[in-house]
């Protein structure tokens, strides 16, 4: 019996990891504890984003960090708060932000939906490099001197979007932007493990780094991380904040935001509508520290072995298994099962919607359908799942 029956809604096997679409990564028991006491007391929010702030600190070397809904959220903060640092005035104004510098130079190849999240805070995005080697037209990748060459008086900022193979590198980019004395706003949000991640992207000098709380880190599916710049930070939370206050009352943490930088008190910034609950802050906090200390390296051996349960389940049938692990020690491995298109007489796509629509709903990874492949991700998964995802997977294998 599942909590969901309750409202008529079929719980599903999820084989795709910590997907939005199928609500995250599962919560470990001290996150889960942390959220429910967190929730049986009142507390300022300005105080506990500000204790936030510290821990984030501490964990990534970053000078001030901030809990945001969610990795996109963090970058709709970070753009509004390189948009208006300190400025009230300009606050109150976004998104519409023509009358002040609002273009953030991107490489072409960078650029996915999840930019929507900073042009939602009003930043208009400046394109740079070409898709030359998607296109086969071409051998080189984006170059660090085209991000210099399209800076202009109305440039606010650069938009980084970090991957193991970015280029042009992260350093590269930031020197160029710091020249020309503008910030460097970095999408890592699925860059973690390797844990190396959390100091190292800052270390590049880049100015704001977006981190998902509720993949990797399983915190609450609708948390995220904004660290960098304390002065960026402090601009960000502002506009998060609830700020129906008076001026001469409200006092956050001067580590956090310092009042005296700001030309009055501003009322709901663009951030407003991307609020976090002290609930979530706890809890991602708690689960921060359990990524961060190496907690999650003792559950690889499990995610394997299920792995191996569901190969087994599909042997002897028209497809090809392979267990795929990146080897750091770190990052759980997967299962990839290639199928004998022809010999079954469906394609990996048939198989995956037959999947979806099954009883239980199984949610395989779809991003290799194209090459006949499905894979499977054992971070939802428990024993049990696994031995029904082998039985249903074996099941829609047999050849027809
Ligand atoms: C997942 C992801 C996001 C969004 O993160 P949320 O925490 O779900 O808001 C943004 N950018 C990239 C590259 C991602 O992979």
């Amino acid at each position: 019996m599942s909590i969901y029956d309750r409202f008529g809604v079929a719980p599903v096997i999820n084989a795709s990891g910590s997907v939005t679409r199928l609500g995250g990564a599962p919560m470990p028991p001290a996150v889960l504890d942390a959220f429910r006491d967190a929730a049986s007391e009142a507390v300022s929010m300005e105080q506990l984003q500000a204790a936030a702030s510290r821990r984030i600190a501490a964990v990534t070397g970053a000078e001030a960090g901030l809990v945001t809904a969610g990795s996109a959220a963090a970058l709709t903060l970070g753009t509004a708060a390189i948009l208006t640092r300190y400025d009230p005035g300009k606050m109150e104004r976004l998104p519409h932000c023509d009358a002040f510098p609002h273009e953030f130079v991107v490489a072409r190849e960078q650029r996915s939906g999840y930019d929507h999240a900073v042009r939602a805070a009003g930043a208009r995005l400046i394109e740079v490099g070409f898709n030359e080697i998607v296109a086969n037209a071409g051998v080189r990748r984006t170059e660090a001197w085209e991000y210099e060459a399209a800076f202009t008086p109305n440039t606010a900022g650069v938009l980084y979007v970090f991957a193991p193979h970015s280029q042009p590198p992260l350093a590269d980019v930031v020197e160029r932007a710091h020249h020309q004395n503008l910030p460097v706003l970095v999408d890592a949000a699925g860059e973690l493990p390797p844990r190396s991640n959390l100091k190292d992207i800052l270390a590049t000098g880049a100015d704001l780094v977006a981190y998902s709380g509720g993949k990797a880190i399983r915190g609450p599916q609708s948390t995220g991380i904004l660290c960098g710049r304390r002065e960026l930070i402090g601009a960000a939370a502002v506009q998060m904040l609830d700020m129906d206050d008076h001026l001469e009352l409200w006092d956050p943490p001067a580590d956090f935001i310092d009042k005296s930088w700001l030309g009055g008190l501003p009322r709901h910034g663009i951030g407003r509508a991307l609020k976090v609950s002290k609930e979530e802050i706890v809890a991602l906090l708690t689960a921060l520290d359990l990524f961060a200390s190496g907690a999650y390296d003792a559950d690889l051996p499990q995610f394997r072995s299920w792995l191996e349960t569901i190969a087994a389940a599909v042997k002897g049938l028209p497809v090809r298994c392979a267990i795929v692990d990146k080897g750091d020690g770190q990052s759980p491995p997967w299962l990839e099962v290639t199928l004998d298109e022809q010999g079954l007489g469906r394609t990996a796509f048939d198989v995956c919607r037959s999947l979806r629509n099954g009883t239980p709903p199984v949610y395989v990874s779809h991003g290799k359908l194209a090459q006949g492949t499905l894979v499977i991700y054992p971070l939802c998964l428990n024993a049990d799942r696994a031995a029904m995802l082998g039985k249903r997977m074996g099941e829609e294998l047999q050849p027809r």
